[in-house]
């Protein structure tokens, strides 16, 4: 892609709205455009970093043998009525009404619609266990949204539902999807700590918030330094291992504001190991067992053809919080650096323009039709500005590689440059298999 072609609307003005870096980033580098309080629009460049971090949960859930499916986003409020949370979720749930007058609403989560298409397509034990998830668009209507995409009112939640016929089984599942979620966040680049937290509106008795550390994060929080040495190649995907690994994480102090005690933090924690920071919640995970199945009648028939409610848990990762997350946590020092694995592009060309002299220009054309043909996705910045005010710009939209066609790069040998470090002159092969590793 040719920068000049490219739908996006960058700013040099920090927009005043914008009270955090990632939402004056994402705005000022046209990833986003809001429509109105709390919905955005996600442009060209906004949206491929999106599409990378789903795409990066959605293998991460197929990996441990969830399957895909979608969910409208529009519900019937007959079966929240039938769980009683039709009342109890209060005003963030938008209610709507169809040309018939039935209720409607956008939903803010999955639970009830997902149990209505468990019971009616599942009798017996034998089908168990099951795990079904979706990608797809929530709406909550926050009273105060703020921070741009990280607490909207639309956003793109994954949400993934486990049923099994025991309590232990269930715990199983937690498991694997404990595992998933810190292997997700790991691919992604970011640290992420899992916390005991309390259940909220989807209750139950065993829920787990994992948060990324950032100073500009809405949860504060206290734990134990030694939950960054946990190596979770250490563990095997099997139920043996994955039991141990959460334990592993669980018995290390970390908890949110809600279940500090300071005398267990000082009791459990030595002086120079307490980390108390601040942090962003990117992922929640509950088991709730039948807190939805009873009420819904979503039954089935045990080993012996009694029935019983089937055991749920429901496991959340935002999507679309997580590109705003990640800007907070890799913005450092005036420069936005996106991990490799979810960059809007692998690397961009950033050829110095002379309007009398086009070999910069040339040059740089060759060079991008050789990366692509190697399938690298790569950004040749085509417009004509000067290249102190082109890496200002850079510095911003983030891409981690850069390579200059300057005075540095002669011939074969090109200035290529990881953002935040020292350029150095490499041959095209070179960078070629840097880029591909
Ligand atoms: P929070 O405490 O931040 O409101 P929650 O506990 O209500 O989150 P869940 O219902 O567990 O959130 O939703 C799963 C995930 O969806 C959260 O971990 C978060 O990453 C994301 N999420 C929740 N609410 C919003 C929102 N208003 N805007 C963007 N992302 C959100
Ligand atoms: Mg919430």
């Amino acid at each position: 892609m040719y920068l000049s072609k490219l739908f996006v609307p960058i700013t040099k003005d920090i927009p005043a709205e914008a009270k955090i870096k990632s939402h004056q980033l994402m705005l000022q580098t046209g990833m986003i455009k809001q429509s109105s309080a709390g919905i955005y629009s996600w442009l060209p460049l906004g949206f491929k970093v999106m599409k990378k971090i789903e795409n990066i949960v959605r293998e991460e859930q197929n990996f441990i043998g969830a399957q895909e499916m979608l969910m409208p986003t529009i519900q019937s409020a007959e079966i929240w009525k039938e769980s009683g949370r039709y009342e109890d979720y209060g005003e963030e749930m938008l209610r709507i009404k169809d040309r018939q007058g039935r209720e409607m609403l956008y939903g803010p989560t999955n639970e009830e619609l997902i149990t209505d298409v468990f019971r009616s397509s599942v009798k017996s034990y034998k089908s168990l266990p099951q795990i079904l998830y979706h990608i797809q668009w929530k709406f909550r209507d926050e009273i105060r949204p703020r921070f741009g995409v990280m607490r909207c009112k639309e956003f793109f939640m994954k949400d993934a539902y486990s049923f099994d016929l025991t309590d232990e089984d269930a715990k199983k599942s937690y498991n694997k999807m404990f595992y998933s979620y810190l292997k997700t966040f790991n691919r992604m680049g970011l640290k992420a700590i899992p916390m005991a937290a309390d259940t909220g509106p989807i209750g139950g008795d065993l829920s787990h918030e994992f948060v990324i550390l950032a100073e500009t994060g809405e949860s504060q929080i206290y734990a134990d330094k030694n939950i960054f040495q946990i190596d979770l190649n250490e563990y095997k995907f099997d139920e043996a291992s994955l039991k141990k690994m959460r334990n592993d994480f669980t018995n290390i102090y970390a908890v949110t504001d809600e279940k500090f005690k300071k005398d267990n933090f000082d009791k459990f924690v030595k002086k120079e190991n307490q980390m108390i920071t601040r942090g962003i919640e990117v992922g929640h995970i509950f088991y709730f067992s039948d807190k939805y199945s009873e009420p819904m009648n979503c039954l089935i028939d045990d080993k012996n053809g009694k029935k019983t409610s089937v055991k749920m848990g429901s496991y959340g990762i935002g999507v679309s919080r997580l590109v705003g997350a990640t800007i907070e946590a890799n913005y450092n020092n005036n420069v936005m650096k996106w991990p490799k694995s979810i960059s809007p592009f692998d690397v961009v060309i950033l050829p110095s323009i002379n309007k009398n002299n086009t070999e910069n220009i040339d040059k740089a054309e060759k060079i991008y039709k050789e990366l692509k043909k190697q399938n690298i996705d790569v950004l040749l910045d085509d417009v004509d500005e000067n290249m102190s005010n082109k890496f200002k710009k850079h510095d911003l939209i983030g891409i981690p590689f850069q390579i200059i066609i300057g005075s540095k790069s002669k011939g074969d040998e090109l200035e290529f440059k990881e953002l935040n470090s020292k350029s150095e002159i490499l041959s095209l092969d070179k960078i070629k298999s840097k880029l591909i590793t």
